[in-house]
């Protein structure tokens, strides 16, 4: 199938105090209708910047898209290259065929106005409906995403629901034109545990009904497996291994990957290491500081496999498995 999000070369940057560092570069992803892609990797290596790109939502003169293209194929079936386009265009597209869902629901909820009229604005501004029939979709949208008593949860301040709830009427909000594409960054971070269970749900459900593409931002391995189809590890702006979440999981091919596998707490984890003393295996040593990368592989200071030909040149993304494919030169052997 073709993909609904497709993005080449994607390279951006920031200019910070006449300092113009790479947050992300080489960045070649594609997302089709029906798929959840999920992006990870530890603080700081770029899952955001990614993300921010796509929605062109940038910090205006401070980050820039300085090379790649980025392609949405939106409802109509138009597919347009979204580093291009005017910032009029763009805020039309955001909304209509990209859905956004952040870590704080209140980020994207205004105190001001009530739920219903939250969520019925875009139906009114992007698809056209009256207030009457706008109003009553957000309703059925609330009622869809889980909002008992939708109708008088409408005419209510974000300040009146929960915290779980108000994640509920952001994805409601983020749907309300059936967009092509959703991400989600973070979406449950915030969240109480019960109620991140819940809302994962809840994503996974509406995506499969609704065949959308969704690109799932975290840094939580178990949900990744959880929910996603297909995950790409980022490591200091790069991806490092990327394939079908089974492949990677059940076969890393990169020493990154490895490492956070082997940090990730399993069930009866906790009951397990007070009994013994042991420890979570953690990678050793820090993530580089963009301003200052070590040659080649970026992962090689830290790596217990690096050799010379690592610090030699930054490795491609090489094929190591069906769709599975790995930036590490000793992906063979390790
Ligand atoms: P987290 O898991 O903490 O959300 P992340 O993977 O989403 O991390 P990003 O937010 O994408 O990380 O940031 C990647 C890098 O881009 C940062 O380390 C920082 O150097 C740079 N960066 C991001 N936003 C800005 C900004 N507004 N100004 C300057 N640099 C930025
Ligand atoms: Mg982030």
């Amino acid at each position: 199938a073709d993909p609904v999000l497709d993005i080449k070369g994607l390279r951006t940057i920031f200019r910070v105090r006449g300092i113009e560092i790479t947050a992300v570069h080489d960045i070649d992803l594609t997302v089709t209708a029906g798929e959840t892609l999920a992006l990870v990797g530890e603080s700081g290596s770029g899952k955001s910047v990614t993300s921010l790109s796509v929605m062109r939502l940038l910090t205006r003169n401070i980050g820039k898209i300085a090379a790649g293209s980025i392609r949405l194929k939106s409802k109509n079936g138009a597919v347009r290259n979204l580093v291009s386009l005017d910032d009029e265009t763009m805020r039309r597209i955001r909304g209509d065929d990209i859905g956004m869902v952040f870590q704080e629901p209140m980020s994207s909820l205004n105190p001001v106005f009530t739920i219903g009229d939250q969520i019925s604005e875009p139906i009114r501004i992007h698809c056209g409906a009256d207030r009457k029939t706008a109003m009553d979709a957000a309703v059925q949208l609330l009622h869809s995403v889980g909002i008992p008593d939708a109708k008088r949860r409408a005419g209510q301040y974000p300040h009146e629901l929960s915290g779980g709830m108000r994640q509920r009427a952001t994805i409601a909000m983020a749907l309300a034109c059936d967009p092509t594409l959703l991400i989600a960054d973070e979406p449950t971070t915030a969240l109480d545990v019960t109620i991140q269970a819940q809302i994962l749900d809840l994503l996974l459900k509406l995506q499969r009904e609704r065949g959308m593409a969704m690109l799932f931002i975290t840094h939580n391995l178990g949900v990744v497996a959880e929910i996603a189809h297909r995950v790409a590890v980022m490591y200091t702006g790069r991806i490092v291994e990327e394939g079908p979440v089974g492949e990677v999981f059940g076969n890393p091919r990169h020493p990154y990957t490895m490492g956070l596998l082997a940090s990730m707490p399993r069930l009866g984890d906790a009951a397990r290491m007070k009994q013994d003393g042991e420890k979570l295996a953690a990678i050793p040593g820090v993530v580089p500081s963009l301003t200052n990368m070590p040659a080649g592989c970026a992962f090689s200071p830290r790596c217990k496999f690096a050799i010379d030909a690592c610090r030699a040149a930054v490795p491609a993304l090489e094929e190591v498995g069906p769709q599975h494919r790995s930036r590490c030169i000793r992906w063979q052997e390790i």
